[in-house]
């Protein structure tokens, strides 16, 4: 069952402006158009991207949005995550600051300012004491000073007719919001997902948080059970550990992050447990329930039993669609619980009607639902022939280290039959790497066998998210390992350890055949 209240109240000046961007309380509805060129559902990534692009183009475009604009992204995804990851970064360069010379002063006992109920409530790590609520309200305001990119008022500016209220399909060309109706020529379904109760024992007895209500809290949890070690679970068990909460994670399969190249998750792990992180994998009959202090957490991990107690939990496995009270079955949209069905074309069932974003695809990027937008824009306005299959989408999971992927995994290339020689260059091999204190990880480079096609990529480093566009971009522009070898990188930086692998390539050119004939060269010219 969806909530339909939406997650931020403007309990303070920073939500307020937010609120007041994304939600405008005063707002008042547009006399809707004869009839628009395009009417989409939805002002998340897809929806915003699809709409501006649309008007842009001089189409005659309403957007509806039932909650905030901006949608998980802006709200509750992307933008809040990676400003607590910023803080919690900065807590963990403070506390290794010993690495570097810098020695921390003794952390004065708490001052008569910091009253006992605070000591207890702020994570106090290693001479770093942790001001929790100050993180959350730098996130808060950071958020949002990006918000008036999404809000209601610039996209009216740029041309596009803005509906505040749940939009549902009410016949072939026209859809509802708030008491109005919207006739349109084609229409675009850009509700995105979200977070998914999975079937625990005794989730249903107790309270947890999603993505939508842990940006919200303004004290440190002291024991944080996350159950997922997802890229949403590892990003915030690593955070809140090194604010100071003691962070169990329960993880059903074995490591973390189990969709990624094995030993680059390895990595992540043996990171975030040295941060803190107690990991409970391959976690078996985990079960939930009330306790006076909490909630109490029981699991099995490696053959252990656990028996825990914690004060807030955070369920970041799963994620639904929105699909439910649109009306789809009105107008033959077919969908199912993956969400809406598309072809590659991201055309529904029903001509008329497209989709793009989390509702439709397995690639539940912020970046993948821009594209895709894209897509919907011209195959819906002007009848064109682009194809979802064509993108190439890289995704990063901002842990410390980060983990980025592009392309095919190894074993990807293993199922589908694809010979490929792999070429890894450690992190520990580059300069600017070493100088920086990071030389966990590597770059590791699938080719076509026996070529220089690059066919994935996998990144693991500090910046690794900021590395893999590189590879991407090679990938996009067909450029092979060779290109990557001969293009100069400045030194020193970790981007060179792209240009390595391209080394690395050139040297299985050196056959013993080639070698003897330039020994004999350089042998004839002395
Ligand atoms: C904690 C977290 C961290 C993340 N971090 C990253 C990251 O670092 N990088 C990254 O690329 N991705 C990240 N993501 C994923 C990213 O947020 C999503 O992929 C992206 O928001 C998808 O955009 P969307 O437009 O498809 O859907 P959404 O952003 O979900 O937007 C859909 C909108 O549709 C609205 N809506 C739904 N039903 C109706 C209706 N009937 N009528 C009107 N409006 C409706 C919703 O209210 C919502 O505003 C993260 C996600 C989470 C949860």
């Amino acid at each position: 069952m969806r909530d339909r209240s939406h997650p931020i109240q403007p309990w303070d000046q920073h939500n307020q402006r937010l609120v007041a961007q994304v939600r405008p309380s005063d707002w008042k509805n547009p006399t809707p158009a004869p009839r628009y060129n395009l009417v989409v559902i939805g002002a998340g990534t897809a929806g915003l991207v699809t709409a501006v692009g649309a008007a842009g183009l001089g189409a005659k475009v309403a957007l509806i949005e039932e909650h905030l604009m901006g949608g998980d992204c802006l709200n509750v995804g992307c933008v809040p995550s990676k400003a607590i990851i910023r803080a919690a970064r900065a807590a963990a360069a403070v506390r290794d600051a010993g690495e570097f010379g810098l020695n921390l002063l003794p952390l004065a006992r708490p001052s008569a300012s910091l009253s006992s109920s605070d000591g207890e409530r702020d994570g106090v790590r290693g001479g770093l004491q942790v001001d929790f609520g100050a993180v959350m309200e730098r996130m808060r305001r950071l958020r949002a000073d990006i918000s008036p990119h999404d809000s209601a008022r610039r996209l009216t500016e740029l041309g596009v007719d803005v509906f505040l209220g749940a939009g549902r399909f009410t016949g072939p060309d026209t859809i509802e919001v708030a008491g109005q109706t919207l006739r349109f020529a084609k229409a675009v379904i850009a509700t995105g997902a979200r977070a998914a109760a999975p079937p625990i024992p005794g989730l249903d007895q107790v309270s947890y948080l999603t993505n939508e209500t842990i940006f919200s809290l303004t004290e440190l949890p002291r024991q944080f059970g996350i159950i997922g070690a997802g890229p949403i679970g590892c990003e915030m068990a690593q955070s809140f550990a090194r604010f100071g909460s003691e962070v169990y994670l329960v993880e059903a399969t074995h490591g973390v992050l189990p969709r990624e190249d094995q030993d680059a998750a390895g990595i992540v792990k043996t990171a975030m447990e040295r941060d803190g992180v107690r990991l409970l994998c391959c976690g078996k009959h985990l079960k939930l329930a009330k306790d006076p202090d909490g909630i109490r957490m029981q699991a099995e991990s490696h053959g252990k039993g656990y028996n825990l107690v914690v004060d807030q939990l955070l369920v970041a496995v799963g994620r639904a669609p929105n699909v439910e009270g649109l009306g789809l079955e009105a107008v033959g949209v077919e969908f199912d619980q993956k969400g809406v069905t598309v072809d590659d074309r991201l055309q529904t069932t029903n001509p008329r009607i497209y989709a793009c974003g989390d509702v439709c695809s397995p690639y539940q990027f912020t970046h993948a639902a821009d594209f895709m937008a894209r897509i919907v824009i011209q195959n819906a306005l002007f009848k064109g022939r682009a194809k979802a299959s064509s993108l190439i989408i890289p995704w990063a999971t901002y842990t410390s280290p980060e983990i980025a992927h592009v392309g095919l995994y190894e074993k990807d290339a293993k199922v589908q039959g694809i010979e490929v020689d792999t070429f890894t260059l450690e992190m520990s091999q580059v300069d600017r790497a070493i100088l920086d204190g990071e030389t966990e990880g590597f770059v590791r480079v699938h080719a076509r066998k026996g070529t220089d096609k690059i066919l994935g990529a996998t990144v693991v480093a500090g910046h690794a998210g900021d590395l893999i566009g590189e590879l991407t971009l090679a990938m996009k522009g067909r450029l092979g390992l060779k290109t990557i070898g001969a293009t100069i990188h400045p030194y020193p930086t970790q981007a060179e350890a792209i240009r390595k692998t391209g080394d690395l390539y050139n040297r299985t050119r050196l056959t013993p055949f080639v070698k003897k004939l330039m020994a004999r060269w350089l042998a004839w010219n002395r």
